[in-house]
């Protein structure tokens, strides 16, 4: 049996380590248990982009605000480098016949508060040298920018430690242990954490872990490849995305190759702090098959090709495959669970984890200790899924 913590929290992804550095920072004694190490699950297989373009306007839009601010905020304080950079983002769109979509787009963001803004084929040639020439043009979004997503978990694990946390690697949580009902410790293949209050932050493991005490957890593995080129000159300063890709993100039809849509694969490109740039982005439910497909990762050099040229010429030293933690309505579950006093979830924030990791830290602080939370909780209720 191991010492009593006010909070055990389980899984050290970006989404645990930010619970823990929020929750230790406040006084809380704090566990934080992965059957690996810190990043060892879908945090050290994705990309480091935090933004809100992406998010529909309304509550998704200004969720991925606040957490956006919130970053900028925590940066300083945090115990080590996390590549944090705000070079803004660009939506890239393809034809002229797509402007009208993005300036509907544009206004409706603008009329939520994302500052946003059209980019003219003039404007983004000046801005992207190496774009393809007939591209139409982009929206803008200057307060997004992009992190070192390993080296974000890091640096929460650290800090909450620095704070007083315990952590926990290699130690795999069997069981949550109830009394009457109630959380009353977790279970580990190391012994036995006594709590009242468990966190479930396990990203798509989270369902494994939930569903032995019968809650049922809609959250499955989505499959993404990623790219990663050399150290050479980079084809671009700031990060890209094409328009398309917010439709692939939410699973709506394209107007692409029948390949393309099959595997969900939309133009991303990161530049990162080392120099070296990422290409993104497919999607497919393959449960946790983590092969890479070479197929897939040839659809996706020919669409950055599409609107890099130059990428073609790029050397590309390897890639990996990562599980984005799925939900149906896309949005994570932050949230207790009806019925079983000091259990809570925070999971499921599928392609949004590292732009969500600092609000979702600081709600599910809020939650325990009682005080207001910055935003509208029932959205990410897990009664959202469970009533009815
Ligand atoms: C290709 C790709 C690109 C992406 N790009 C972006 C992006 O640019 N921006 C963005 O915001 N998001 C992006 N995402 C999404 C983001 O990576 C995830 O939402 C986020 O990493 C999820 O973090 P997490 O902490 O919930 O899960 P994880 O990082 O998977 O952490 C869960 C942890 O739980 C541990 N665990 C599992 N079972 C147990 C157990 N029984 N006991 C103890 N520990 C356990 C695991 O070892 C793991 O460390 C991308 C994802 C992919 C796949």
């Amino acid at each position: 049996m191991m010492r009593a913590r006010d909070v055990v929290i389980v899984g050290a992804g970006v989404i645990g380590s930010s619970i823990a550095y929020h929750l230790s920072r406040v006084g809380a004694d704090v566990a934080l248990v992965d059957r690996d190490d810190v990043a060892s699950g879908t945090s050290s297989a994705c990309d480091g982009h935090v933004l809100s373009v992406d998010k529909e306007p309304g509550y998704d839009s200004h969720l991925a605000r606040l957490s956006g601010f919130l970053l900028r905020n925590l940066v300083p304080d945090l115990p080590c480098d996390v590549q944090y950079h705000n070079w803004g983002s660009v939506l890239a769109v393809e034809r002229d016949e797509d402007m009208q979509t993005a300036q509907r787009f544009v206004q409706r963001k603008s009329n939520d508060g994302t500052s946003v803004r059209i980019m003219d084929r003039g404007e983004m040639r000046a801005d992207a040298p190496n774009l393809a020439p007939d591209l139409a043009g982009g929206v803008l979004c200057q307060s997004d920018s992009v992190v070192n997503p390993m080296a974000l978990a890091f640096a929460f694990a650290q800090g909450a430690r620095q704070h007083g946390a315990k952590l926990l690697p290699f130690t795999r949580v069997t069981d949550i242990d109830l009394q009457d009902g109630a959380v009353c410790g977790v279970s580990t293949d190391r012994g036995h954490i006594p709590t009242g209050t468990a966190v479930c932050a396990a990203g798509v493991w989270t369902a494994d872990i939930i569903e032995k005490m019968g809650v049922d957890l809609p959250i499955t593995p989505r499959k993404g490849h990623v790219l990663v080129a050399e150290q050479d000159r980079l084809p671009y300063w700031r990060n890209m995305l094409e328009f398309g890709y917010l439709m692939a993100k939410r699973g709506l039809e394209r107007d692409v190759e029948p390949a393309m849509e099959k595997y969900g694969v939309a133009f991303v490109y990161e530049r990162t702090a080392s120099g070296n740039f990422l290409i993104g982005s497919s999607r497919e439910f393959a449960g946790f098959d983590p092969q890479v497909d070479p197929d897939v990762i040839r659809l996706m050099a020919r669409r950055a090709v599409r609107f890099f040229p130059c990428i073609a010429d790029a050397h590309m030293i390897r890639s990996y495959t990562g599980f984005r933690p799925y939900t149906p309505d896309h949005r994570p579950i932050v949230s207790g669970v009806d019925g079983v006093p000091g259990l809570y979830i925070a999971s499921g924030h599928e392609g949004n984890g590292i732009s969500l990791a600092a609000a979702t830290g600081h709600l599910v602080t809020d939650m325990l200790l009682g005080r207001e939370p910055a935003v509208d909780m029932s959205p990410l209720s897990l009664a959202r899924f469970t009533a009815g």
